[in-house]
C-alpha cells in the first residue's frame, strides 16, 4: 500500500532540496523551534558536484559548521582578457569540497531537530495545500506543511507552483584536471569564442576546476563541448594544466533574479530564485545567507500564526542583494547584446575592472 493513503505527514515547514539554500534555511528554521522537514531527490546529498566549489572570504564566518571544508586558500583573482594585460583583483575566499560543504549544514539542520529525507522528490501541489513526494523506490506520501521553502535549484518544481520560474538561464561546463603547480588565484578567462560568458581555473590544491558558463543562442562557435575542449588545450598549451581531463559536470546558472519570492506560504531561495550573480555566476553566499533569512522568517511564521509574515523574507533580501542583482543583470543583457564588441564590453560588464561600477 502506498504512504499516500495514510494519514498525510504533518510539519510546519517542507523544505525542497538539501543544497546549500535548503540546509541553511532547514538549519534556522529548525533551530527558532520550527517542525522542519527537508526533501531531497539525490540519494547523497551534495553528489554529484557541478560547480567550481569557490566560496568568498566572508562566508567562511556564516556558515560555521564543524566539518573541515575547505580544501585551499584563495588570495585574489586574475582576469586575463584576450589581447590584453592580466588585471589581479583582492578577492579572498576559498576553495571547498563542495559535497561536504552541502553535508555539513543539512547534518547541523538534523542536530537541531529537522527530519531529512533523501531518494525522495516532491511532485505535486494539491490545492488544499497538499504535498505529494515519491520516493526513490516509488513509494508515495503527502505532507501537509504550513510554509513551503522552494529550494530546489534553477528548474525549481515549487517556483512553477507559485508561477515563478527563472527565465533566464545559462548552461555551465565543467572538468578536473592535473595543475602544473599549485596557485593561490581562481583564474577568470575572456575570450571571443566563449559566448558573452567565461572560462574559469579554480586551482584546488594539486588539481583544478576547469569550465566555463556561456549564452547559448547566437554562439557560433560549435557546440559548449567542443568550446570547452578548446579552452582547455589552451591552457595546457600555456603551461597551467596538464594530464587528461577527468569528472565532466554540466548545470544551469539562473542569469536574472525572479520578480517575486514569497507567494502566500510559499518562499522561493537560492537559484530557485535566481539569487545567482547574473555576471560570475557565483551563487553559494546568496542560497546559505538567503536560506537562512527565509528559515528565520518561517519560523516567526510559524511560532505566530500569520503566514504574512513570510514576506518580510522578501524584504530582506531585497535590502541586502536586490541592487547588486539588478546591476549585474543589467550588465548581463548590454554583455549579451555587445558581445562583438569584445574588449569594450568586457570592461565594461566584469566586476573586476573600473567600468563595470559606473
Ligand atoms: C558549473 C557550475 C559552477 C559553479 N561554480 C560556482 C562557484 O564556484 N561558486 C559559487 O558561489 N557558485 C557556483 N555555481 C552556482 C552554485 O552552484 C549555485 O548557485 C548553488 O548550488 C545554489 O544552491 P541551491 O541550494 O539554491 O541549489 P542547488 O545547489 O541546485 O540545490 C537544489 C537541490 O534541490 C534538489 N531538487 C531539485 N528538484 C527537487 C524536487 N522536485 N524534489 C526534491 N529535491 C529536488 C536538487 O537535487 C538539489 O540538490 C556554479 C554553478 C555551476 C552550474
Amino acid at each position: 500500500m502506498n504512504r499516500q493513503q495514510m494519514n498525510p505527514l504533518q510539519c510546519d515547514v517542507l523544505v525542497v532540496g538539501g543544497g546549500p539554500a535548503g540546509g541553511a534555511a532547514a538549519r534556522k528554521a529548525a533551530e527558532l523551534g520550527a517542525d522542519v522537514l527537508l526533501v531531497e531527490r539525490k540519494s547523497v546529498i551534495g553528489e554529484p558536484v557541478q560547480c567550481a566549489e569557490f566560496i568568498p572570504a566572508m562566508l567562511k564566518g556564516t556558515v560555521n559548521v564543524k566539518q573541515k571544508y575547505v580544501a585551499q586558500k584563495i588570495a585574489g583573482m586574475k582576469t586575463v582578457c584576450q589581447g590584453e594585460k592580466e588585471t589581479i583583483t583582492r578577492a579572498p575566499g576559498f576553495i571547498i569540497h563542495r559535497q561536504v560543504f552541502d553535508q555539513a549544514l543539512v547534518r547541523d539542520a538534523q542536530d537541531q531537530g529537522a527530519r531529512v529525507m533523501t531518494r525522495t522528490r516532491v511532485i505535486k501541489r494539491r490545492e488544499s495545500g497538499e504535498i505529494l513526494l515519491k520516493e526513490k523506490n516509488g513509494q508515495t506520501m503527502m505532507v501537509r506543511p504550513r510554509i513551503i521553502i522552494g529550494a530546489d535549484g534553477p528548474h525549481s518544481t515549487v517556483g512553477k507552483w507559485a508561477g515563478a520560474v527563472n527565465r533566464h538561464l545559462l548552461p555551465g561546463v565543467q572538468i578536473t584536471i592535473e595543475l602544473v603547480k599549485p596557485l593561490d588565484h581562481t583564474h577568470v578567462y575572456f575570450r571571443p569564442d566563449i559566448y558573452a560568458g567565461y572560462g574559469w581555473l579554480f586551482p584546488k590544491n594539486n588539481h583544478a576546476n576547469v569550465g566555463l558558463g556561456l549564452k547559448p543562442e547566437g554562439n557560433s562557435n560549435g557546440s559548449i563541448r567542443d568550446i570547452l575542449d578548446r579552452f582547455v588545450t589552451a591552457l595546457k598549451n600555456s603551461g597551467k594544466i596538464k594530464g587528461t581531463p577527468k569528472g565532466y559536470a554540466a548545470g544551469w546558472i539562473p542569469a536574472e533574479p525572479v520578480r517575486k519570492t514569497v507567494y502566500g506560504p510559499i518562499a522561493l531561495v537560492g537559484d530557485a530564485a535566481g539569487h545567482t550573480h547574473p555576471i560570475t555566476g557565483a551563487g553559494i553566499f546568496a542560497a546559505v545567507v538567503g536560506g537562512e533569512m527565509a528559515g528565520k522568517w518561517a519560523a516567526r511564521s510559524v511560532k505566530e500564526n500569520d503566514t504574512s509574515l513570510l514576506n518580510r523574507y522578501d524584504h530582506e533580501w531585497r535590502d541586502l542583494m536586490a541592487d547588486t542583482l539588478n546591476r549585474a543583470h543589467q550588465r548581463r543583457l548590454h554583455m549579451e547584446a555587445r558581445w562583438e564588441d569584445f574588449s569594450t564590453t568586457v570592461r565594461k560588464c566584469w566586476v573586476a575592472y573600473r567600468e563595470y561600477y559606473e
